[in-house]
């Protein structure tokens, strides 16, 4: 027998199988790539699982279930890594890796893309946008395609084509059995239902099938910048010119200090602003024209909306959200940005100290909500606004206080929140009850049921879960 982890032994020949079994291969806690496997996007998370098993394909994806299962291995999946709580990896568990599986086929005449769960989003876009199509994804392109999409996915071309779960046409999903199946509106309608949406739950999905749809190249995005103190005013004019936009136009709002990057006048680096960011991707000239009254409003810092590639606008945020620094989010949906939600979040804007902390506030709607509630298990059709407040140091110097910042933030809006979207949630603090609230009772009730078919020992059990007891 050999200790492969606390309390945790298994035969050496049985590790020696699983590993000349694979395509792939098994990071045990003395190899020299070890380190680097086991991290993951957020810094502040820093876990040490007893083995991981890097899968090249399905096959080896199946043999480290029946692995897992044989030896009753705790045991988590991970695809890009980017859990804000960090569930893709645990403290003496069984990680299955689904990283190196990076195939991606678009057909352009049938306008579909095949997308292998180690995709991540800006692999997708790029392929994609080689046809002048894309995928709805999310604004970081070094983001997972697998769990962004199985909670939702939510990005810059929603309010146009929907949230990626309204694309996605066809999973393939190996069971806790090790069983593999395909779930699509034809086969297994029920568990594509609940794919798309609490989608870690009934299994490990390693093929996406999306419907992909023509997309700029050219759009026109870009962020405008105004100091924060005139933030009280802009957030009243975003709502109200953000009411009644075409669904070609999707905006977020971000505070925070201006960052030293390129894109931004170098005298407003540092300096604490609010901006808004619209991306119109419909007729140009019609955008310029519903943009300008933001352009023109109040004394406007800079303003860089500008024509410019979909791909370089998806990947804008990047430098934002570095690789393993240290961050911490908590999210909710609301159906409308009131002015005492206003003033709070202007209060609670001044007083961000990190220069690498910036919180969105998402506006939703549009395509999103056209499609019935009841239309997949994601909770979030009916929410007018999204917020993620989350906060980002380098290390663990001023982390302590900043996450402070963002619980106390995030309890002085608790009132107006209507639901929350699974993958802007947090752990440990984030109850069951919450979890619930983010499908609903009936939602909820229904996704159960499906555990207890696919799931009934709760094997996916590291993910916002539903819990078949
Ligand atoms: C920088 C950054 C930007 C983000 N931007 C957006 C955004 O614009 N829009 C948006 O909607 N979300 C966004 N998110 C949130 C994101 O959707 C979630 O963090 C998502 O879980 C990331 O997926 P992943 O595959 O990278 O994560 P992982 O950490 O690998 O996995 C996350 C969860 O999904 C499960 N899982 C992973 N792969 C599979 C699989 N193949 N089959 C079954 N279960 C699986 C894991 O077990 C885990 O519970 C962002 C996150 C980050 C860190």
């Amino acid at each position: 027998m050999t200790a492969i982890a606390e309390g945790l032994t298994l035969e050496e020949s049985a590790v020696a199988e699983l590993s000349a079994g694979l395509r792939g291969h098994v990071v045990g806690r003395d190899d020299s790539d070890y380190d680097e496997a086991r991290k993951i996007w957020n810094g502040s998370i820093d876990r040490r699982p007893a083995l991981i098993a890097r899968c090249a394909g399905v096959a080896d994806v199946i043999a480290a279930v029946k692995f897992a299962r044989a030896h009753g291995l705790p045991t988590t999946v991970r695809s890009g890594g980017h859990s804000f709580p960090g569930l893709s990896v645990a403290d003496d568990a069984f990680v299955i890796d689904l990283g190196p599986m990076k195939g991606v086929r678009v057909d352009p005449d049938k306008r579909t893309a095949r997308v292998q769960a180690g995709v991540l989003l800006g692999e997708l876009d790029k392929e994609a946008q080689a046809f002048g199509l894309a995928a709805p994804s999310g604004i970081v392109t070094h983001t997972g395609v697998a769990g962004l999409t199985l909670g939702g996915g939510i990005g810059w071309i929603q309010r146009k084509h929907g949230l990626s779960i309204d694309k996605l046409r066809r999973v393939d999903v190996v069971t806790a059995d090790g069983e593999f199946v395909k779930a699509s509106a034809d086969e297994n309608p029920e568990l594509f239902w609940g794919m798309r949406g609490a989608g870690s739950n009934f299994g490990i999905v390693t093929e996406f099938e999306f419907e992909v749809v023509p997309v700029g190249p050219t759009i026109l995005a870009g962020p405008i910048f105004w100091k924060m103190e005139d933030s009280p005013d802009v957030l009243r004019f975003w709502r109200e010119w953000s009411a009644d936009a075409p669904d070609d136009l999707m905006s977020i709002v971000l505070h925070r200090k201006a960052p030293p990057l390129p894109f931004v006048p170098e005298e407003l680096h540092g300096e604490p602003v609010v901006t808004v960011i619209p991306c119109w991707i419909g007729d140009l000239d019609e955008g310029e024209r519903f943009i300008k009254p933001l352009r023109e409003f109040g004394d406007v810092a800079a303003d860089v909306c500008t024509r410019k590639p979909y791909l370089m606008h998806q990947s804008m945020f990047d430098p934002s959200f570095v690789p393993h620094r240290w961050y911490y989010f908590r999210g909710f949906d609301a159906p409308e940005l009131s002015d005492e939600m206003i003033d709070i979040t202007v209060d609670y804007a001044l007083k961000i100290k990190s220069p690498l902390t910036s919180f969105p506030i998402w506006q939703m709607g549009g395509a999103i909500s056209h499609r019935s509630d009841d239309d997949s298990a994601f909770g979030g059709r009916n929410a007018g606004i999204t917020y993620n407040i989350g906060c980002c140091t380098d290390n663990a110097e001023g982390f302590e206080e900043e996450r402070q910042w963002v619980r106390d933030f995030y309890a002085a809006l608790e009132s107006w929140q209507t639901g929350v979207y699974v993958n802007f949630m947090s752990d440990g603090e984030e109850s069951q009850a919450r979890i619930q609230a983010a499908y609903g009772p009936e939602k909820a009730e229904r996704l159960k049921t499906l555990k207890r078919r696919w799931d009934p020992d709760n094997f996916f059990r590291n993910n916002q879960n539903i819990s078949p007891d």
